[in-house]
């Protein structure tokens, strides 16, 4: 067996991480260590003392989901009373309050929600894109475009090329969970997507040309062993195509969850985040999850290896809905940063730089408090709904009581008619 002072020789001398050094590793060494080799590598890919961070929105644009993870707080079967898909009209306000903070970008996730036909997320994009061309869609993790996939019974090659026709930018890397089929199976995540169908649909988006994140969350059924199996596919992956812009790990959050169990420790995070950095010498970017982990650790991640403070939070749903709830504004990440002794520049999804901290260019209005994806005892039906067919009993039983059920997918022209 590798001692830890060999292994911590072969990460200064700039040597790929195999699984048993790796191993040993998260299993052995010291916290301390682990933190100096990954400030290490992060400083060796990173040398100007810069942490980036973006200004977008989370936006979650539907809960309603059939897939029913068993760590998820988030979502509400078919049917439910609690169960909401947000309008156009809703985003375009979502995305101008973005805007007016500085905001360059929608990361748009939502529930495997059957009511909601791949027409639906075209005419939004297009009607995004329209509006705001220059704004960017950050849209669907792999197992949302599987469910696309399915449910239109298209090949995922031709939802993504039809979803980037509209206007789709990047894809973000959640749903991952961790990628090794015997811990999907436990977490009832197995049927969304299996490990190797995640890793196909980012394939197939990078040989489409698209850049995408990969995630990580961990602390909830597996074992070290398969952490490491999960880091050790992505970096495969990313050998293959060079596709991942960034990584981001966060820990289980198991509030209202049906796993229930407690939540990971800071301590786990920092070390998992580090050794994340170790292992990923061919992935540029690691971002800090101080929404799970709240602004001190979040900070502290930047001795642990991540160079990105993600992104600002203005609006999120499904951490909170498992308990945590953590906010910061460009003016709260920034102290962050700058306290920990870096410049902190603003950047799009790509990780280029847009410049300084919008606040110290204008007045933005500070934003102190989380938003959500609709108001309190807000239950409204979008107007636009009733234009595509739906797939479960209860969804269609509610568009015919519209009304509108000959109605079958408007398309744009449709929705402007009838919103007009
Ligand atoms: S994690 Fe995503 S796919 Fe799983 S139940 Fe929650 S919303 Fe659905």
């Amino acid at each position: 067996m590798m001692t830890l002072d060999a292994i911590a020789e072969r990460v200064r001398e700039g040597r790929r991480l195999g699984r048993e050094e790796a191993l040993i590793l998260s299993r052995n060494a010291p916290t301390p260590l682990l933190g100096e080799l990954a400030e290490m590598v992060r400083a060796r890919k990173h040398p100007d003392p810069v942490v980036t961070y973006i200004i977008d929105r989370n936006v979650n644009y539907t809960n309603v989901c059939v897939a029913k993870c068993n760590f998820c707080a988030f979502y509400r079967p078919v049917g439910s009373s609690e169960g909401y898909v947000l309008g156009f009209d809703d985003l375009f306000r979502k995305i101008d309050e973005t805007i007016a903070v500085g905001g360059v970008q929608l990361l748009l996730q939502g529930g495997h929600n059957p009511d909601l036909p791949l027409s639906w997320y075209e005419d939004l994009f297009r009607a995004i894109k329209m509006r705001y061309p220059a704004f960017k869609l950050h849209a669907l993790s792999p197992p949302e475009i599987i469910h696309l996939s399915r449910l239109s019974q298209l090949p995922v090659e031709q939802v993504l090329d039809r979803l980037i026709a509209a206007g789709l930018d990047s894809v973000p890397g959640g749903g991952a969970e961790i990628l090794v089929d015997r811990v999907r199976k436990l977490l009832h995540c197995y049927g969304k997507a299996t490990s190797d169908e995640w890793l196909d649909v980012m394939r197939r988006a990078h040989c489409a040309g698209l850049r995408t994140t990969a995630t990580m969350m961990y602390g909830t059924v597996e074992t070290d062993e398969e952490r490491i199996e999960h880091l050790l596919r992505l970096r495969d992956l990313q050998d293959e195509t060079g596709g991942f812009t960034a990584f981001i790990t966060w820990s289980y959050q198991p509030s209202h969850t049906e796993l229930g169990g407690v939540e990971a420790t800071g301590i786990d995070y920092l070390r998992t985040l580090a050794l994340a950095r170790l292992v990923f010498d061919n992935v540029d970017n690691l971002q800090a999850s101080w929404v799970t982990q709240g602004g001190k650790v979040g900070q502290l991640s930047l001795a642990y290896g991540a160079n990105d403070m993600g992104s600002v939070m203005i609006e999120e749903n499904v951490v909170r809905a498992a308990g945590a709830s953590y906010c910061m504004d460009e003016v709260e990440i920034v102290r962050n940063i700058e306290d920990a002794g870096f410049i902190a520049k603003r950047r799009n999804m790509h990780y280029e730089i847009l410049g300084d901290p919008i606040f110290c260019q204008r007045d933005v209005p500070r934003m102190l408090e989380l938003a959500t994806a609709r108001g309190n005892g807000e239950t409204s039906t979008p107007n636009e709904l009733r234009l595509y067919p739906a797939r479960s009993r209860t969804g269609k039983a509610s568009r015919l009581q519209d009304g509108m059920s000959e109605l079958q997918d408007g398309g744009i022209a449709g929705w402007q008619d009838l919103k007009d």
